[in-house]
């Protein structure tokens, strides 16, 4: 079965053609500046396939775009597939699910009105989604059609996590409360980490360290998250690329009285000027702060240092909340990149048995145990791949 996966956001779309039984990878590639002018991006698999690098392709709307992607992938000369036939389902990313979704769903008409009330709790990625799924049945008539969200992994955290410490009405009326994101990623390296263990995952207790642009540290108990360090909005928990992280809400207050902020100006700050970006003041990537810090720029230095802090710190909770621990994993950018940083986060944690090896984590981007053979916490890097388990979720329902 192939199944073509669908990310789409307001002005670009990520797409990939796998299959998600062999998890073979026919082709990926990126539409950006939909709306703008337009850039095609088509990465086949095969070999003897050529490749096309931001190809100026006119996209005054997303059809245009997924237009172009079906016809580079049945191209005659460069294709990796007979016909539209070949692709027997579609998996659609869909942000927020609100708790309407705990789990994937085929899309029917139902379905679409109930991610379309979901769009005043994403309003920047929801009607983004939305539009590329109406575009994908118009463009594809009679193809299932799959929504996997980045929420519905985190549906079965306990009220006690979720809660916000607020007046409760506005849980009851306006369903503000912990959602949670990066699921789709956060479970599919729990299951592989519970292949690699060769242990069932309803008897593991995980951390799972999705640590990127964006950052969150979910507590999987038994194959179910618990805990997870993003919030109402993906703003909340570690400090990011741009976005502050967890802060005194006491200071939005004084900021705006003093500056004259409105809250969109301040809301703009902590999502798009804090973060290891505003500390720093040097660059929102991990790998510039290192250089940065080896050129003798402390800022930088603490803006790293702060992040591994409080990806330590939530592993330590985590811990405590689940009453004990078997693996963590780093997976990510940073989490599948950086030895040095995964090594700063373990370090200090020998007293609850994590004890890495320092060989072991001198690796990158590959599936592998980097505790030491004696760890009683075994603590593995696993390559995140969201686009597989929308397609293996895709599978499940309409294979
Ligand atoms: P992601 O959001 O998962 O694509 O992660 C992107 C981030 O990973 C970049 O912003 C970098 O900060 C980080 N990254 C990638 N490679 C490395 C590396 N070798 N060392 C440190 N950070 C890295």
């Amino acid at each position: 079965m192939n199944v073509l996966v669908i990310n789409a956001g307001s002005s670009s779309l990520k797409y990939q053609l796998l299959n998600p039984t062999t998890g073979e990878l026919l082709a990926k590639g990126l539409c950006e500046r939909i709306g703008i002018d337009g850039l095609f991006t088509y990465k086949p698999q095969l070999p003897g396939k050529e490749a096309i690098k931001a190809a100026p392709v006119s996209m005054p709307t997303h059809s245009e775009a997924i237009q172009a992607v079906l016809n580079a992938l049945v191209d005659e000369k460069n294709g990796v597939i007979g016909s539209m036939k070949e692709i027997d389902a579609v998996g659609h990313r869909v942000v927020h699910g609100g708790e309407k979704f705990a789990k994937s769903v085929v899309i029917t008409d139902e379905v679409m009105q109930a991610i379309e009330e979901c769009n005043p709790l994403a309003p920047l990625h929801n009607p983004a989604n939305i539009i590329g799924i109406k575009t994908c049945q118009e463009l594809m008539p009679g193809v299932p059609m799959v929504a996997v969200f980045d929420t519905a992994f985190h549906q079965t955290m306990p009220p006690v996590a979720y809660t916000y410490a607020i007046p409760y009405e506005y849980y009851e009326k306006d369903k503000v409360r912990r959602y949670g994101f990066h699921g789709t990623s956060h479970k599919y390296v729990s299951q592989r980490a519970a292949d690699m263990l060769g242990k069932p995952i309803e008897q593991l207790k995980l951390i799972s360290c999705h640590l990127g642009n964006g950052s969150s540290v979910t507590a999987i108990d038994g194959g179910k998250s618990v805990d997870t360090s993003m919030g109402f909005t993906p703003l909340a928990g570690l400090p990011m690329g741009t976005r502050s992280g967890d802060i005194d809400a006491g200071i939005l207050e004084y900021l705006m009285n003093k500056y004259g902020m409105d809250i969109k100006e301040m809301v703009n700050v902590l999502n798009k000027k804090s973060g290891v970006m505003g500390v720093s003041g040097v660059s929102s990537d991990f790998r510039d702060l290192e250089e940065a810090f080896e050129q003798g720029n402390e800022r930088a230095g603490l803006a790293v240092d702060m992040f591994n802090y409080g990806v330590k710190k939530l592993i330590g909770a985590y811990a405590a909340a689940m009453g004990g621990v078997d693996a963590i994993i780093f997976t990510a950018g940073v989490g599948e990149n950086s030895a040095s940083q995964r090594m700063a986060i373990a370090s200090g944690l020998e007293f609850m048995g994590v004890k890495m090896d320092e060989d072991a984590n001198k690796v990158r981007g590959e599936e592998r145990v980097i505790s030491a053979p004696d760890s009683k916490v075994t603590v593995l890097l696993i390559p995140t791949n969201e686009e597989l388990m929308i397609a293996m979720d895709t599978e499940a329902l309409v294979g």
